[in-house]
């Protein structure tokens, strides 16, 4: 698509978040909604994912200018999963540019699952989209490396500049996916078939399932998040880790696959680029202000967390993060032309 705006100065609508006290008060009042929402079923296709307890429930936000928010259980860990994905995709873009990532793996929304094999071949061999496991794989195929060692060390010190901390894998979570994930692999070994992946694909499985298995906290999800929201620096460590163009392309792509086969509604809801993973994550990035982290186990039948989606969409609307809304001048207000 090409929309004809050519190279012109891009402006940005930045507006602030409430302040800190507000965003604190709106946090806790999320949590305390939907702690007790007990729909959703905890993902088990993973066997060592299926001991999560279902009661664990946090809410985080991080602002652009390093203020944090959160309530609940904010110290548990888990792993980070398809959120890798964003982030990946995001050092990739910084590393390779635009134009060719855009040419190998794609921008559009397959409408199918995740993890389908259909979506490729229905579309010439073609990857579509870094949000699916197609995507995510032909991206973690493109990172840099002379091994998959090095591969692994430019993924996992990536994602732990975002968080700014050190991310650690979780050997059972990863040990249990690897001795599962035989779709992944068949999905690998297709791209392959088709010249999309050009090196091992056992070895790029390997490397994708190891940053599926990074363990973080809600915490975590929204400093990275909030990196993505204020031009590529981290608002913990003040270290920039992409540029603000590749934030631009990474949040676009967010918007539109973000949320699995409901991203539609969800953008029709809430308003937000964001990305879930099957481990109970969800991050929602608000340009220019900040974004939010939330973790618990209970998923839909899309994979996205049922009280993680609903305390973003609370604090979308009360924080006034929706990137579609806007009010009327004041100057125009109802009847002030009549
Ligand atoms: N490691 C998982 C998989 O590839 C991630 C899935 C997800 O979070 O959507 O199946």
């Amino acid at each position: 698509m090409d929309l004809d705006v050519g190279d012109v100065e891009q402006a940005v609508f930045t507006g602030d978040l409430p302040r800190g006290a507000r965003v604190d008060e709106l946090v806790d009042m999320a949590h305390e909604r939907y702690r007790d929402h007990d729909a959703g079923t905890v993902a088990d296709y993973i066997p060592g994912l299926a001991r999560a307890d279902p009661r664990l429930f946090a809410v985080a936000v991080a602002e652009v200018e390093g203020g944090i928010h959160a309530a609940g259980d904010i110290e548990a860990q888990f792993t980070i999963q398809s959120i890798a994905k964003a982030f990946v995709y995001a050092l990739v873009c910084e590393h390779l540019g635009h134009e060719v990532v855009l040419d190998r793996v794609g921008v559009n929304n397959t409408g199918m699952a995740f993890n389908s094999v259909m979506a490729i071949e229905l579309n010439d061999g073609h990857p579509m989209n870094p949000m699916v496991n197609a995507g995510a794989l032909a991206t973690t195929a493109m990172t840099p490396g002379a091994s998959a060692a090095e591969q692994w060390e430019f993924v996992r010190s990536g994602l732990s500049d975002f968080a700014g901390r050190n991310l650690r894998l979780d050997g059972e979570v990863y040990r249990s996916e690897m001795a599962t994930n035989q779709r992944n692999l068949a999905i690998a070994r297709l791209l392959q078939s088709y010249h999309r992946i050009i090196v091992d694909p056992m070895e790029v499985v390997d490397t994708y399932t190891r940053q599926c298995s990074l363990r973080v906290d809600a915490r975590d999800l929204a400093v990275m998040g909030a990196t993505l929201a204020g031009g590529g620096v981290n608002p913990m460590t003040g270290v920039r880790v992409v540029s603000a163009e590749v934030c631009r392309d990474t949040l676009a792509v967010l918007t539109s696959s973000g949320m699995y086969e409901r991203s539609g509604e969800w953008l029709f809801e809430v308003g937000l680029p964001a990305k879930s993973g099957v481990a109970g994550g969800i991050v929602a990035i608000a340009p220019g202000k900040g974004a939010i982290g939330t973790f618990s186990p209970p998923l839909d039948s899309a994979g996205n967390s049922e009280r993680g989606a609903r305390a973003t969409a609370f604090l979308s609307r009360t924080l006034g993060l929706n990137v579609f809304a806007s009010a009327a001048h004041a100057g125009l207000a109802e009847g002030a032309r009549s």
